[in-house]
C-alpha cells in the first residue's frame, strides 16, 4: 500500500493523507502496535519537477485506541438496539431523524434513506398524523415526554397499533439536542380491548331490559303500598328503587363508555345557561342525599355552547364522587366563576383526597386508586374518564387539585368561544348578540 501511495504522489504531485494507520514495530525487544497519521507530499526542484516524496508521520496511538473503543461501544449499542423488540428512532433537537433501528426498517420495508426523507410520516395513519404533529410541537415547547397510541403501516400496507413514547434529551445548558422515540406494538392488546369493550356493551345492553322492568314493578309496588298505608314496607321499596336507580346509572355509564370508545356518543349542542344548569343539577343531587349538604356559590356568567345534558352528567358525577369519597364529612362546595377564558366550575369535598401520583391517572379508563381505604368504595373507574371525554368535546378542561386526607377540588372550565366571539354581558344580552353574530339561531 505504501509503495502504491508513494508512486501515486510521485506521479500526480497531489498530497495524500491517511489517518490512524496501524503499524507494527520492533521496539524495545518486542513487536509493538502503533498508530500514525501520514502526510505524503511531493518534493519539487526549482524547475517544478518532482524529485521525491516526503513522508511525515505523526504518532496518534492513544487517540486511535480511544476511537476504536468508541466504535466498538457504538457497535454493541447498535446491536442491542437492533435486537430489542421495540422500534427505536433518534432525532436531533428539531425532530430530524438520523437513526432508526433495524426493527423499523424490517417493519416498514423501507431503507434508512427513505425513512429519513419523509417515510416516517408516511407510515403514520392519516387520522393520527395531525395529532402527532401538534403533540410533538407541544412536547418540544414544554420539554415533556410525548406518549401516544397510534397506527403505523407495515410492509404489507396494514395499519398496526403502536404505543410511541418520545423522550427529550438535554445538554448541560438545558437545550434539547436529541429525541429518543421508542415505539412498541400493541395490536394484540388493542384487539383484546375491542373484545372487552364489545362484551361490556353487550352485557350492559342485556342488563338494561330486566332492570327497566324491575324499576316499573317497584313503582307499582310503591303505589300499592301507599294505597294500603303500609309505610314501613313502602320505605323499604323506596330504598330499593334508589339502589335500582344507581344500578341503572352504572349501566348507562358502561354504555356511554362503549359509545365514547367507538366515537358514537351522540351530542346535542346548543347554547345554555351555565349557572342555571349547575343550580338544577345541584338541586337534583341534593334531593337524592341526606348525608351531605351541598353549598352553592354562583358568579354571574355567560352562556356556553355544548350538550347541556352531557354537561349535567359531568356535574352530577363530580358531586356524587365528592359525596362518595367524603364519608365522614357533610360539606360539599360547588362554585362557579367567570374566568377570562370561560366559565369555571369547582366541586370541593373535604374527604379522603387523592395522593399526588394518582392525580392525573384518575381520568384514565378503569383507573381506581388501589390503597386499602380507596378500594373500599364501590365503583367502576369510568365516571371521570367519561367526564373528561365529554369536556374534551366542549374544548374545555377538567382537572383536580387534592391533598390526601384533606379533600379534593375538581375543576371544569368551558370556553366561551367555541363557535366564535361571544359578547360580554348578562345572559339575555349575550344570547341576542350571539344570534346576531351567527346569523342563525
Ligand atoms: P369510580 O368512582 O366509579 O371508581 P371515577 O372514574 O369516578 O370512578 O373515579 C376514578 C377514581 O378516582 C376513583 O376510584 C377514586 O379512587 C378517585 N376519586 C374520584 N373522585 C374522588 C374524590 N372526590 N376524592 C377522592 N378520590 C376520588
Amino acid at each position: 500500500e505504501f509503495i502504491n501511495l508513494l508512486e501515486k504522489v510521485y506521479e500526480t504531485g497531489e498530497s495524500t493523507f491517511s489517518y490512524e494507520i496501524p503499524m507494527q514495530f520492533f521496539k524495545e525487544g518486542k513487536m509493538q502496535l502503533r498508530y500514525y497519521n501520514f502526510v505524503y507530499q511531493a518534493q519539487k526542484n526549482l524547475k517544478d519537477e518532482i524529485t521525491g516524496v516526503a513522508v511525515i508521520a505523526n504518532e496518534v496511538t492513544s487517540q486511535a485506541l480511544l476511537n476504536l473503543a468508541v466504535k466498538a461501544s457504538e457497535e454493541r449499542f447498535r446491536m442491542l438496539s437492533d435486537l430489542m423488540p421495540a422500534k427505536i428512532i433518534c432525532t436531533n433537537g428539531s425532530g430530524d431523524i438520523y437513526y432508526h433501528n433495524k426493527n423499523w426498517l424490517d417493519f416498514a420495508g423501507m431503507t434508512l434513506a427513505e425513512i429519513k426523507l419523509d417515510g416516517f410520516y408516511k407510515l403514520m395513519h392519516p387520522d393520527e398524523l395531525d395529532e402527532y404533529q401538534s403533540r410533538f410541537s407541544e412536547a418540544a415547547a414544554t420539554g415533556n415526554n410525548l406518549e401516544m397510541e397510534m397506527r403505523f403501516m407495515n410492509r404489507t400496507s396494514e395499519y398496526i397499533w403502536h404505543l410511541t413514547l418520545a423522550t427529550p434529551v438535554r445538554d448541560s445548558t438545558g437545550k434539547i439536542f436529541m429525541w429518543i422515540g421508542v415505539t412498541t406494538e400493541i395490536q394484540k392488546i388493542k384487539e383484546e380491548e375491542r373484545l372487552k369493550d364489545n362484551f361490556i356493551a353487550l352485557a350492559s345492553h342485556e342488563l338494561r331490559t330486566p332492570l327497566t322492568s324491575i324499576k316499573g314493578f317497584c313503582q307499582v309496588l310503591e303505589l300499592m303500598l301507599v294505597e294500603k298505608g303500609d309505610k314501613g314496607t313502602q320505605a323499604i321499596v323506596v330504598r330499593m328503587s334508589r339502589q335500582i336507580e344507581k344500578l341503572g346509572m352504572l349501566i348507562v355509564d358502561l354504555l356511554d363508555f362503549k359509545k365514547i370508545k367507538t366515537g358514537i356518543l351522540p351530542y346535542y349542542e346548543d347554547w345554555f345557561d351555565f349557572n342555571e344548569l349547575v343550580t338544577e343539577t345541584v338541586a337534583d343531587s341534593q334531593t337524592a342525599i341526606s348525608s351531605h349538604q351541598i353549598e352553592l356559590q354562583l358568579e354571574p356568567g355567560e352562556p356556553v355552547f355544548g350538550d347541556k345534558q352531557r354537561f349535567a352528567q359531568v356535574v352530577a358525577n363530580l358531586i356524587s364522587n365528592a359525596i362518595k369519597y367524603s364519608p365522614n364529612e357533610t360539606r360539599i362546595m360547588v362554585t362557579t366563576t367567570r374566568q377570562k377564558q370561560g366559565m369555571q366550575l369547582s366541586v370541593a369535598d373535604f374527604g379522603i383526597g387523592i395522593s399526588a401520583p394518582s392525580l392525573q391517572k384518575v381520568f384514565e379508563e378503569f383507573y381506581r386508586i388501589s390503597t386499602p381505604l380507596q378500594s373500599t368504595f364501590p365503583g367502576l373507574g369510568i365516571g371521570l374518564y367519561i367526564s373528561s371525554e365529554i369536556i374534551k368535546r366542549f374544548k374545555g378542561r377538567l382537572w383536580v387539585e387534592s391533598t390526601a386526607d384533606h379533600g379534593s377540588v375538581f375543576f371544569v372550565q368551558i370556553p366561551f368561544d367555541k363557535r366564535g366571539v361571544v359578547e360580554k354581558g348578562e345572559f339575555g344580552e349575550s344570547v341576542d348578540s350571539i344570534l346576531l353574530l351567527d346569523d342563525q339561531p
